[in-house]
């Protein structure tokens, strides 16, 4: 079908709006296949869409095709395993798994993403803290390259050419670029590629056993730096799997739909711990909070499911509500997605609070994954010529952030909006490098035309 300018397979969650002359949404592998074929004889770019809550424009098809994958959908759950189509979305597989009492450990907040989006952006979110990126839950990957061959991938198999290593930040989470290591799997190259070297159109991911009790709260306090203080204290708790930050200006965006928020907080840290076999947690939790001067009594603990099921909303709905300003202004976001190694947590935040509250005071919101030394910055800019400011803003932080030996994306891709960023993190040599393996799987340059690079002159 050709779709109408406001359809929403031409925008992602950032706000940013592309054109395709055609969206096509096949029914199983084979008619992927054949799309594939197709675009290579009549050499059109193709953009592969999974549910497009993606918010770097990754999915955003800048011409050519839109192929959605919606309809690959289907999900087999095993002990130990699931199978899953590149468009299943993790709410569907975490519905499934559920009844087997497993789970898949990624949660990057937004469970209506497609599992294939995930795989191609190298997700993560909340509970990486403990569990890690979605690459490490990846047993097995079909993928169909842009000249219609059908890939079967396996832990272990090995890549059919030689990839050159890529130097990589010390950080617990990356995705900027391509994954080039030693020793690494075919299947690597393809996680984290952002739908540039190929289709991922089926998945299988590791289920791990349902923690038997879990400790859930949002704990507030009335200072930035006593909850700074609990990050450094609490990151060795053994079985934390949530320590995410929460400042002040996000706690009011998501107030009138939480009035329970109490009056003084000034920060939340929100903490999950597996504590399946663990004694006295409640009374280790009261320690911890005392010392680290927490407002106990007025924090949230989670006494059920529901509880829990409340906490992720406020989390999630933080997210949402900030998109949602965002798209009332009519401007794409300007939020930020670096990380540094632990050590330099506070550096950057400091940093980041220093620049905003000088250049955007009131305007900008500050929340993510502190235990992974990672939160994202969101600045609300009134208008258009203040958000170019923000962006200019955030481009320096990017360098900011890789200069402290960090990363210019740690989970969400750099696709269109954001692939200036992949000059600041590799140099001109490494980056023809990572071109080279796109020419290799991709003669055409067909797959996610604009996304990571600027498509070369001799191709446009
Ligand atoms: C409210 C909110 C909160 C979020 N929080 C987090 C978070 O905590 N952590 C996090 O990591 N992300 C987060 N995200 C971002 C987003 O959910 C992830 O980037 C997710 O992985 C995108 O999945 P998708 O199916 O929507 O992909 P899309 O947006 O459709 O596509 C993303 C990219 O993957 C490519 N792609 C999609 N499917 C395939 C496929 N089958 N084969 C090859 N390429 C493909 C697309 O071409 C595009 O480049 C959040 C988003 C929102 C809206």
């Amino acid at each position: 079908m050709r779709p109408e300018p406001d359809s929403p397979y031409l925008a992602d969650a950032s706000g940013m709006r592309g054109c395709a002359s055609e969206v096509l949404i096949p029914e199983n592998e084979a008619a992927l296949a054949q799309i594939l074929r197709d675009a290579t004889a009549t050499n059109t770019p193709v953009t592969i869409s999974g549910s497009g809550t993606g918010v770097t424009g990754g999915r955003v098809p800048d011409g050519g095709w839109l192929v959605s994958l919606e309809r690959l959908n289907s999900i087999r759950i095993e002990k130990g395993f699931a199978v899953c189509g590149a468009g299943a979305s993790l709410a569907a597989i975490q519905a499934a798994a559920a009844p087997t009492k497993q789970f898949y450990a990624p949660d990057p907040t937004e469970n209506s993403a497609s599992i294939g989006g995930t795989v191609s952006t190298n997700a993560s979110g909340s509970r990486s803290f403990l569990y890690g990126d979605t690459r490490r839950h990846i047993r097995a990957l079909r993928v169909v390259l842009a000249n219609g061959e059908v890939l079967a991938l396996r832990r272990g198999d090995k890549p059919t050419f030689e990839i050159p290593v890529l130097p990589a930040p010390d950080v617990k989470k990356n995705t900027a670029g391509y994954f080039m290591r030693e020793g690494m799997d075919y299947m690597d190259l393809f996680i984290g590629a952002d739908g540039t070297l190929g289709v991922v159109s089926e998945v299988e991911v590791t289920l791990l056993d349902t923690p038997k009790n879990l400790f859930t709260g949002v704990v507030f306090f009335d200072s930035d730096e006593r909850a700074l203080t609990a990050v450094d204290e609490w990151r060795p708790v053994a079985g934390l799997r949530m320590l995410e930050y929460v400042d002040k200006a996000s706690l009011d965006v998501v107030r009138s739909r939480f009035p329970e928020i109490p009056a003084e907080a000034y920060v939340a840290l929100m903490i999950e711990q597996d504590v399946s076999g663990s004694d006295d947690v409640e009374e280790a939790w009261l320690d911890r909070l005392e010392t680290s001067g927490a407002l106990t009594d007025d924090s949230w603990f989670a006494a059920s499911a529901t509880d829990r099921e409340r906490f992720r909303r406020f989390r999630h709905g933080l997210a949402e509500a900030v998109n949602e300003i965002i798209r009332q202004r009519g401007l794409m976001k300007a939020n930020s997605d670096f990380a540094v190694p632990l050590g330099k947590s506070r550096d950057i935040l400091r940093l980041y609070r220093e620049t905003l509250d000088r250049e955007f005071p009131g305007q900008y919101v500050i929340f993510g994954h502190i235990g992974d030394a990672h939160v994202h910055i969101n600045v609300l800019p009134p208008n258009k010529a203040e958000w170019e400011r923000a962006m200019g803003l955030m481009k320096e932080f990017a360098a900011a952030a890789v200069a402290m030996g960090g990363t210019v994306s740690a989970e969400h891709g750099l696709g269109k909006r954001k692939r200036d960023y992949l000059k600041l993190q590799f140099t001109p040599d490494q980056i023809e490098t990572m071109m080279g393996v796109k020419r290799r799987l991709d003669p055409q340059w067909l797959l996610g035309r604009g996304t990571l690079f600027e498509a070369p002159e001799t191709i446009q």
